[in-house]
């Protein structure tokens, strides 16, 4: 166990425990379903990690993987050369990828992945003779990690305050308010599809020629888990369709088997132009992510004379020899697990389990969808978020991790959690809701 004394000089400033003067707690090992504290106890994880450890933690057959790699090739660039195990990996991601998603652009991170499908859509509009379309639209309450255009696009105005506002051009689609209170509907809530219909006040305000892509998480995570109506995002589809406006969907936590179904696009039977995704890429263990881009804008971008290309766009670690590796072994026990998919079996008993505690003191709305929920509470009239960040805490000290943001806990177990598994989740996660004042 590493020295604890200081906490000091690592900083990581974007995090509630600032907010509520907590001191974080320290993992030092897991394996499957658990962690294991310093203190040596051991607690489940309801996160996946940070909603990326879809296999469960402590995979052997990824490290044996990203070792034999560090040995073999431990980097080359893609630039100018290239090595195999990436194309290798592109080839099995285009494989699982939505219909017609079959390019794939390897990046670091969730943010990475956003900033890189907007330049790509922005790009696409110039090579497609659409230079004037140079406005994005985010979503209210959208989360697109922390890069100059997934901060602007993203629609916390607490996350952006300090930095100029957001970047020019930039617009979002309201009514996620509406979207957020599902008020206990199982799944996704019946009505509502309509307030995709928001896409015609941006284009009357500033005209379709000028806008370039509207970007969207399909189930918002990080902002407490908004699930959309049915035919929401079939609305949003065609809108973009009739304006000429490309769709980004952000699956950076709906990719990879959290639903249910492979992407959040499966899932809802919406294919997007592009998709951002990360986290589960590698089952958490090396950072990467990758964006899928669809046949028509990557031509745009990569047929036709070099002169009129308009896309400048990669980082020394695309496409990382490890983290292929570590992506390669990740995919190989997806499949061989049926991980993808796993969650549609048992979305039921998840649902049956999150709404067992509908009527527990201070829960105002329950949403589950796939293997994702959030329970939302009602703020406490002196500190907004207190009350979930206090949950959030006694379950830990019960044995189980979960997430709060605002006042609602967001839960995310790894795909290989067992009917067992959520018993136990909910038996604390109910004990300490009737606890937490
Ligand atoms: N988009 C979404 C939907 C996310 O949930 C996150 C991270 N939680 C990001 C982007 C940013 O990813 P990263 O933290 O890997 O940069």
């Amino acid at each position: 166990i590493p020295n604890t004394q200081n906490l000091d000089a690592f900083w990581m400033p974007f995090t509630a425990n600032r907010q509520f003067k907590a001191e974080p707690r320290l993992i030092a090992s897991a394996e499957g379903m658990y962690y294991t504290t310093v203190d040596g106890r051991k607690v489940i994880d309801a996160s996946a990690g940070l909603w990326c450890v879809n296999a469960g933690h402590g995979r052997r057959e990824i490290a044996d993987a990203v070792s034999r790699q560090l040995m073999t090739l431990d980097y080359a660039p893609s630039f100018q050369i290239g090595h195999p195990i990436a194309f290798d990996f592109a080839e099995r991601l285009a494989a699982i990828a939505p219909r017609g998603l079959d390019r794939v652009f390897f990046t670091n991170s969730g943010s990475e992945s956003v900033d890189t499908a907007l330049k790509i859509a922005l790009a696409y509009q110039r090579s497609a003779g659409q230079p004037t379309r140079t406005r994005l639209i985010g979503r209210e309450r959208g989360y697109h990690g922390v890069g100059f255009g997934g901060m602007s696009v993203g629609g916390i105005v607490n996350n952006r305050r300090a930095f100029a506002t957001h970047l020019p051009g930039v617009d979002h689609l309201g009514h996620t308010h509406d979207l957020a209170r599902n008020a206990f509907s199982r799944g996704q809530p019946a009505h509502g599809a309509e307030l995709a219909d928001d896409v015609e006040r941006l284009v009357a305000l500033h005209g379709a020629e000028t806008i370039a892509a509207v970007i969207v998480e399909p189930v918002a995570g990080s902002t407490g888990v908004l699930i959309p109506p049915k035919g929401y995002l079939q609305r949003l589809r065609a809108l973009c369709d009739k304006h000429g406006i490309l769709l980004i969907f952000d699956e950076v936590i709906t990719g990879f088997g959290r639903l249910g179904a492979p992407f959040a696009a499966d899932y809802f039977g919406v294919t997007p132009d592009l998709i951002a995704s990360a986290k589960g890429i590698t089952n958490g263990s090396v950072p990467m992510g990758a964006v899928f881009a669809s046949r028509k804008v990557h031509d745009a971008l990569m047929v036709g004379p070099a002169s009129q290309i308009e896309l400048f766009h990669g980082y020394t670690y695309s496409a990382h020899p490890v983290a292929c590796a570590a992506g390669l072994a990740t995919l190989e026990i997806y499949q061989k697990e049926k991980l993808l998919t796993r969650g549609a079996a048992l979305t039921e008993y998840w649902q049956d389990a999150m709404h067992s505690l509908r009527s527990l003191p201070n829960v105002i709305d329950v949403r589950a969808i796939g293997l994702v929920a959030g329970i939302e509470m009602s703020p406490r009239k002196d500190a907004a978020g207190a009350r979930a960040y206090e949950l959030m805490v006694d379950c830990f000290n019960r044995g189980l991790v979960l997430r709060s943001t605002g006042d609602t806990v967001a839960m995310s177990p790894p795909l290989i959690v067992e009917r067992s598994h959520i018993d136990d989740i909910v038996g604390i996660l109910g004990d300490a809701l009737k606890r937490v004042a």
